[in-house]
């Protein structure tokens, strides 16, 4: 999508725009910057259906708007480091310009994706979060282990799962790969699903220097929109 218009004595240009379903200010939740307050801009849509999904009301809705006026808004919320996330934030062709100006104006650009997009188009200065879907989340199929070649060593890598058995098949993965070798790799607890000790005691009892996940800001206020 885009917007047209022209400045005085000059060719009309197109400007970006991007379907925005909430920018807000809280603490950063998830990532090794958990703790750190962050803004987060959360792009509307996304095509996979993950059974334990706790965006879906980023699924449709949401405002059009420029991608400038997105950049200011997000930077207006006065936080060094900033999230782009979803909904599926690389499935919209606005997020690319979006981060483009974030970094220009000096954030530190976390972005959360699914895994099931191609990740060639980044800036390599964007620290990407990338989920690898177990099958408890009915989306295995939608990975896309080339996307895990294409990392830096900034880049993290995080399992959501809801049993047992997800954590064997999620430590085999990552065992098969080195992953941990090479990158933080985050395991996370579906939310009211599975216990964080009791994959806290599984983590431990692995040997391997996975890291848990607790989802701090649902610790602090709860499963809800724009916190
Ligand atoms: S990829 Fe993310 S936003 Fe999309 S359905 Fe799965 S959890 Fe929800």
């Amino acid at each position: 999508m885009s917007s047209r218009f022209q400045a005085p004595g000059s060719s009309p240009q197109v400007e970006p725009t991007i379907r925005v379903t909430e920018i807000f200010r809280s603490i950063q939740g998830e990532s090794t910057r958990a703790g750190f307050p962050c803004a987060f801009i959360r792009l509307t849509g996304c095509s996979l259906r993950c059974v334990w999904c706790d965006t879906a009301y980023a699924f449709s809705g949401g405002e059009e708007m420029t991608v400038s006026e997105a950049a200011e808004r997000v930077i207006a919320l006065g936080t060094d480091l900033v999230e782009v996330t979803g909904g599926e934030p690389l499935e919209q062709e606005g997020v690319y310009p979006l981060m483009d100006r974030l970094l220009e104006r000096g954030k530190t650009v976390l972005l959360e994706t699914g895994g099931h997009v191609p990740l060639d188009r980044i800036d390599p200065r964007v620290v990407k979060i990338v989920d690898v879907k177990a099958p408890g989340s009915g989306m295995m199929g939608a990975n896309l282990p080339e996307n895990l070649d294409s990392l830096s060593g900034r880049d993290e890598v995080k399992f959501v799962l809801a049993d047992r058995r997800d954590f064997d098949w999620a430590l085999d993965f990552v065992r098969e790969r080195d992953l941990d070798d090479r990158h933080v790799v985050t395991f996370s607890p579906v939310w009211e699903k599975l216990s964080a000790a009791d994959l806290a005691g599984w983590i431990r009892d692995s040997g391997r220097p996975i890291r848990l996940g607790v989802q701090l800001h649902k610790l602090l206020w709860g499963d809800v929109p724009g916190r």
